[in-house]
Order: C-alpha cells, then structure tokens, then sequence
C-alpha cells in the first residue's frame, strides 16, 4: 500500500541523525503506526527529483529484514518518507542501554541482519550506511535493516562533507581508498566489514577502533581504519565469535565472505534451535524467561520506561 506524508499526524519525536529527524506518526484513515523520516536541508527541485525518483525504485524493496517505505513526499526543498515503524528502537539504543549484549543476542540480530543484507545484495542494493543506529528492532524479536539506499542517495545529492561525517566510522578500508587492493571490490562486502564492526560495537560495548572515552574527528578515524590493523574482539569471546569478526574486518574487500555465507557460519548456527526432542526444553526455557529473551524483554522495558 501507498501513504503519503500529508496523510499522517504526529505522535512524537523518535529521534534524530545527521540528516534530519524521525516522527512517529499515526496514519489518519488507518490509525495505523509509521516512522516519518524528514531530510531538513533545503534541496534544489532537480536534487529533489531525483531524489524521488530514486526512493521510487527502493519502494519496491520488500522483506521481513528490511524497513519497508511506504511513501516520500517533498515540499518546499524538505523531502519526507514514511517508513515502517520499529518499536524497539534501533541497536544503538540497546546498547546505550544495556553496554553490551550477550553472543546468545547477537548472533540473533546477526543472522538477521544478515539475510537483510543478502537480500538487498540478491537485489544489487549495497546498503553502504551499515551501523547500530540504521539497525531497527521490533517487540517480537524483529530485527531489520534501515535507510538503505537513502544514504546513496543523500551522498551524491549533498555536499560530501555534509554526509560524510555521519557515516565514515562504519566505512571499511577500501571506501575510502578505492584503489587499495588493486580496485579489486565490488562493494557489497563493504557492508559485511559495517556490520562486523557494528556488533564488534555490540558485545564490547564502545566504538572499537577508539579506546574507552576516546573522541576522535574523521581524519583520525580515518587513519586508523585505513593503516591500522583490524580491531580484535574480546580475549574471552567465544571462537566462533572471534572467527566471525575477523573474517568480516578482514582489511581486503576480496577476502570477506558474503552475507550468504556468513549465514552458515558456526556463530549463527551453533544458537540455532537443535533438532526435535531437545527442542520442547529449551522452548519452555525461554518461555520461563531464559537468560537471552528475559536480558532482550529487559534491554527493552529499559527503552520504553
Ligand atoms: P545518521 O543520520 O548519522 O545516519 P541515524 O541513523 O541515527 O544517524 P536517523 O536515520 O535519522 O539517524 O534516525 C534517528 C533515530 O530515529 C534512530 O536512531 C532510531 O532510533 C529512530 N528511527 C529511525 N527510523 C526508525 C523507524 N523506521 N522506526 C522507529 N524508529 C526509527
Ligand atoms: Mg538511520
């Protein structure tokens, strides 16, 4: 279905990015909920019809690991888009809240955000804005993939600066040096290094290429992507966690594996449900408020409180 923006009214503010705010907001007709993202700087009409234009093609993106858009709008050089909306906020505010997650969670939202990104891979979307805040959690343990392709957009419609900031500390080596490795990368395991380091991010609990309290601006942050080594996770880390990341942080594009790939890796797999028998047990188990949905129910009621 189509909802335009004008059809909706304000529930309240969820939040803001660099480029602009997000509303939720209430449909008039339907009462149902969405997300309305509002891109605040002022465009140029052509910028704003490409911009569109654009969102038109990304409409028709559809998978229960993605945020679905259901419309876009532009009114005076402001461009809207309603969204779907999450009600767990995004993995940046988990973290924010809780510090870290436990391996049991992660591999959830990684696996996840995994078959998000292999969707829009499947589709020849690279997302290229892989980071906690653009992954979105739903009350029913949904996990999905948010502003793909908006940030494409943004970045060759906006002053490269203007974008540039909110999004290089998830940039892998070689976006900004494309011709390291020899050109040899076609962009889609860009995003599998974002998401490593974003869960990197998760069960550490603080950015990983900065030192706990450490700010940093983006020329410093970009040196030590590009020419330090890969961050390492946690001595005490599982092994198949520690495999996981290094292969995702690994510093040559060509080397990292695909999202469909890493789906059957052993840190997916292993939390897996085991087959028959056991599976009534761990069921009741988690029914009864198992340590992973009671920490998930937890980190949650802390967002909403
Ligand atoms: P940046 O602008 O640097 O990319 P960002 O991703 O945090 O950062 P926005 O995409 O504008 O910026 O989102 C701001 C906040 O709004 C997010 O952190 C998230 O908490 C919330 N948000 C965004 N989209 C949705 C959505 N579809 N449903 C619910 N909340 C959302
Ligand atoms: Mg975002």
């Amino acid at each position: 279905e189509e909802v335009n923006p004008d059809d909706t009214v304000k529930v309240r503010l969820l939040g803001h990015g660099s480029s602009g705010k997000v509303y939720k907001v209430q449909h008039k007709r339907t009462n149902r909920l969405y997300a309305l993202k509002i891109i605040q700087d002022k465009h140029e009409a052509a910028v704003c019809k490409q911009i569109l234009t654009e969102m038109d093609i990304l409409r028709r993106a559809q998978n229960p690991y993605v945020v679905q858009c259901f419309g876009a709008s532009e009114k005076g050089g402001e461009i809207s888009f309603v969204l779907e909306y999450m009600d767990g906020g995004s993995l940046a505010d988990v973290i924010e809240a809780k510090k870290t997650l436990s391996e049991r969670y992660l591999a959830e939202v990684a696996k996840k955000a995994l078959k998000g990104l292999d969707y829009l891979h499947r589709n020849r979307i690279v997302h290229r804005d892989i980071k906690p805040s653009n992954i979105l959690l739903g009350r029913n343990q949904e996990v999905k993939i948010a502003d793909f392709g908006v940030s494409t957009i943004l970045a060759s419609t906006l002053a490269p600066c203007n974008t540039f900031v909110g999004t290089c500390a998830y940039m892998s080596p070689e976006r900004f040096d494309p011709d390291s490795h020899g050109g040899n990368y076609n962009g889609y395991t860009a995003d599998i290094w974002s998401l490593g380091l974003s869960l990197l991010e998760c069960a550490i609990g603080r950015f990983p290429f900065l030192l706990p309290g450490e700010k940093a601006d983006w020329p410093t942050l970009m040196f030590a992507i590009c020419y330090n080594p890969p961050p390492s996770p946690p001595e005490n880390a599982s092994p198949e966690f520690k495999d996981f990341v290094q292969q995702c942080l690994q510093k040559d594009p060509s080397q990292r594996p695909r999202a469909s790939t890493l789906l059957t890796h052993p840190f997916i797999t292993k939390f897996e449900a085991p087959p028959s028998g056991v599976k009534a047990q761990t069921h009741s188990q988690l029914q009864s408020g198992g340590r992973f949905w009671g920490n998930f129910t937890k980190a949650f009621n802390a967002m909403f409180s």
